[in-house]
């Protein structure tokens, strides 16, 4: 919501952080937080206009070429790094309420990604960068080559609403490592806590402009997107937006790394055991009120064991504790937004119109008047060619879908746009594992999913183009720089 006046809150962030300060906007745009929970105020929160892009991109361009960040060493870097996880370990406790008023993510769960994992993503890079060789010298024809890796230079990243804290720290903690500047654009829906990066950083004694932040909207995040003084895009979002900032970064030769979206399957072989899925299924189905890339929306069930899979997964979608995010019981909280409620909504009647069975939910939750609550829901029967089985939903929507033996079932997976996550369930540990071989995505779960921040995360096909996380996310901040020296120049 855009507003120019209204009452202000404590909550209010009404500046950017800019070169280490907090600077007035040039923009006169008010973004209104709205509290998923309850649909009031939270706070208020300026939006950016070109103007104030450019005056960050403008700072994190001159603290990499001019100001010592570009001149420290890894050392050097690792030790800021590890102050900021310690500044932000602090807040924790603030940050993860504050993202659960913001989008309705579950405390328990935002306590975990918003609460603990920035700073321990910080921390992995920290150890990482100083062990990881940056120069090497190898022996040529002619003499020897100096081969190094350089930052990439400055980084616009660029967030989505779902997961803000840890999603913006994927794409800082290697920026960081590598030695680059980074501008920040968070997502509006989450305009608030993205700001306590720039509180940590400050207390920190992170250098003005290596890091810097400034809310906007799609329109002006597209002027990051092109800004001529960036070096690399790292965006997190829809794969909609994913292809337009792709095809511009394609258009200005700019490196990208795009993690989008997904239409995860779980996999249930015909020797499954249903209380091992059952046991994953709030962690894989559910998470985040099905506001996760990686939700797996798809549940494949063989077809002897169909209507099992079908009455368990109800039932547990039927026992889920729908409600307040910020109780600790609460399984499943709000949509992030009204607007997302809509969406949610309009493919619960895609379903409804299909020939899909609508076995549990479908509607809003009865006493739940305030906020953007929809129940959890599962549909059976449902066509692999179906919008509800291909499209995004972004919500607690769930498709149940049948096959016959595991050629089917990996073909049905793979049937898909997408290719970012999923999992296969069987007791048979070889079994499992040959099929998880077969799925072509970026992840793969064999009966259980979790993200494990030391190997590579992201997506196949309309998924994404590269990886975050482990060694492997940190690539794409840098550069590799070839010298070509003789031998005598090297002093041998
Ligand atoms: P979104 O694409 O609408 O917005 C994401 C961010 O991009 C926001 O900050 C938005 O303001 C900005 N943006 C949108 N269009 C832009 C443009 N043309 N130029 C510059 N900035 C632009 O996505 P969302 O609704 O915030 O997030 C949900 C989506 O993110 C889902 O599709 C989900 O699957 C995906 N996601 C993917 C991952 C992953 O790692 N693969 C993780 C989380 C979320």
């Amino acid at each position: 919501m855009t507003v120019t006046t209204g009452p202000r809150t404590e909550l209010d962030r009404l500046r950017f952080f800019i070169n280490g300060e907090w600077v007035e906007p040039h923009g006169t745009e008010i973004h209104r937080a709205i509290e998923a929970a309850t649909g009031e105020v939270l706070g208020n929160a300026s939006l950016g206009a070109d103007a104030d892009i450019d005056a960050a991109v403008n700072a994190a361009r001159k603290a990499l070429d001019e100001g010592p960040w570009g001149r420290t060493t890894a050392a050097e870097r690792a030790a800021v790094m590890r102050r900021f996880a310690d500044a932000l370990a602090a807040r924790a406790e603030g940050t993860s309420t504050l993202v659960s008023r913001e989008n309705g993510m579950p405390i328990t769960l935002s306590q975990a990604f918003n609460g603990a994992a920035p700073a321990a993503v910080l921390r992995m890079y920290a150890d990482l960068i100083e062990t990881v060789p940056l120069e090497e010298i190898r022996p040529s024809a002619s003499g020897s080559t100096i081969v190094r890796r350089e930052p990439v230079g400055v980084v616009g990243a660029i967030t989505p609403w779902n997961y803000p804290q840890v999603l913006g720290m994927f794409k800082i903690a290697p920026a960081l490592a590598a030695g680059c500047t980074i501008v920040l654009k968070p997502s509006p829906e989450t305009a608030l806590d993205s700001y306590i990066f720039g509180d940590a950083a400050n207390e920190a004694g992170l250098p003005p402009g290596v890091l810097n932040i400034v809310l906007a909207g799609r329109e002006v995040g597209s002027s990051l997107v092109s800004h001529p003084l960036v070096d690399k895009i790292a965006f997190t979002g829809s794969t909609a937006a994913g292809r337009i900032i792709g095809a511009e970064c394609g258009r200005l030769i700019r490196r990208c790394t795009l993690e989008l979206g997904g239409k995860s399957a779980a996999i249930f072989l015909d020797d499954g055991d249903i209380d091992t899925l059952l046991a994953g299924l709030g962690g894989t189905s559910f998470m985040n009120n099905g506001q996760t890339c990686t939700t797996h929306s798809r549940i494949l069930a063989p077809r002897s064991r169909y209507d099992e899979v079908v009455d368990a997964v109800a039932s547990f979608a039927r026992g889920l504790t729908v409600g307040n995010p910020l109780d600790p019981a609460t399984a499943c909280g709000p949509m992030a937004s009204e607007s997302h409620l809509e969406r949610v909504m309009s493919y619960i009647d895609v379903g409804r119109n299909s020939d899909a069975r609508l076995v549990v939910g479908g509607g809003r939750p009865a006493g739940l008047d305030r906020g953007w609550f929809v129940e959890p829901t599962v549909f059976a029967d449902v066509d692999n060619q179906d919008r509800l089985a291909r499209e995004e939903v972004f919500g607690p929507v769930i498709a149940v879908i049948p096959f016959d033996g595991d050629d089917d079932a990996v073909r049905i997976a793979n049937d898909s746009d997408y290719g970012l996550g999923g999992t296969v369930w069987s007791p048979d540990e070889a079994r499992a594992l040959g099929v998880a071989r077969r799925v072509r995505t970026g992840t793969v779960g064999v009966n259980y999913y979790n993200v494990d921040l030391g190997a590579p995360f992201g997506g196949m096909k309309d998924s994404g183009i590269g990886r975050e996380l482990g060694p492997e996310g940190l690539n794409s901040y840098l550069e590799y720089k070839s010298i070509y020296a003789s031998t005598d120049q090297l002093g041998r």
